[in-house]
């Protein structure tokens, strides 16, 4: 189970996500991720009202990290979708060129280090769909061979599960309780590595529906190095959701 909260500390006013979660043992744990989203595992027993006060006693704490994370994002640039600027693909550089033809039919492909992108018009607003476009079908292409490959490997799936793609700001994945998977494609631009992470995190969800000590043991088990995987992927998190 699940609820929406505030922080409210000073002129703050921080929303965050409570959990309450069945395994936790007696304590409350606060994460601010890189993104500047708050959530609160908490152990069941624990009413609102004990839990917002426990929040309010970390307040400072809560406010800091959060301050930090969104800085980072204010720093960012928007795309502005011309030759020359850097598009990420698979962890790995490559530079946007883009070379208009009015005749052809719009589309996008890597030769060598280069995005070639020929859009009908050279203005951002036709290259950024084109783009866009790519980063889907290279993101869908990506995830379903990987959720195969993944499904054969893992003993708890017996048919790999649908999966869709959505655009999300603060999420690499999600699993349904249904079992359905969703993706985001922005995540086709991090290192091969960081994909797989999330890929078998959703994936282990099919067998654990929570964020319990089983299901990391899971993930240990599976992909030992995970955690490195994660932190490289929160680390460059603004980089990956820039558009
Ligand atoms: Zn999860």
């Amino acid at each position: 189970m699940s609820y929406q909260a505030t922080l409210t500390y000073g002129d703050y006013r921080i929303p965050y996500r409570v959990n309450a979660d069945p395994r936790k043992s007696s304590k409350i744990a606060i994460h601010v991720d890189p993104d500047g989203s708050v959530t609160v595992d908490a152990p069941p027993e624990y009413d609102a009202s004990q839990v917002s006060k426990a929040v309010l006693r970390r307040a400072r704490w809560v406010v800091s990290n959060v301050e930090d994370a969104n800085n980072r994002f204010r720093h960012l640039r928007p795309k502005r979708y011309v030759s020359g600027e850097e598009v990420l693909y698979l962890g790995r550089r490559y530079m946007l060129r883009v070379e208009p033809d009015a005749d052809a039919k719009p589309k996008a492909k890597l030769r060598g280090n280069k995005l070639i992108v020929t859009p009908r018009q050279s203005d951002s607003e036709a290259v950024q769909p084109i783009v866009r476009a790519w980063y889907r079908s290279k993101a869908r292409d990506y995830y379903a061979r990987l959720i195969d490959e993944k499904s054969q490997e893992l003993p708890w799936i017996t048919t790999p599960p649908p999966f869709r793609l959505q655009d999300m700001t603060r999420q690499w994945g999600s699993c349904s309780p249904g079992g359905s998977i969703l993706l985001n494609p922005h995540l086709i631009k991090a290192p091969r590595p960081c994909i797989e992470y999330v890929v078998l995190h959703e994936l282990a969800h099919l067998k654990h529906h929570d964020h319990s000590p089983e299901f990391f043991r899971l993930i240990d088990r599976n992909l030992p190095g995970w955690r490195s995987h994660k932190s490289l992927l929160d680390n460059m998190v603004e980089h990956l959701v820039a558009q």
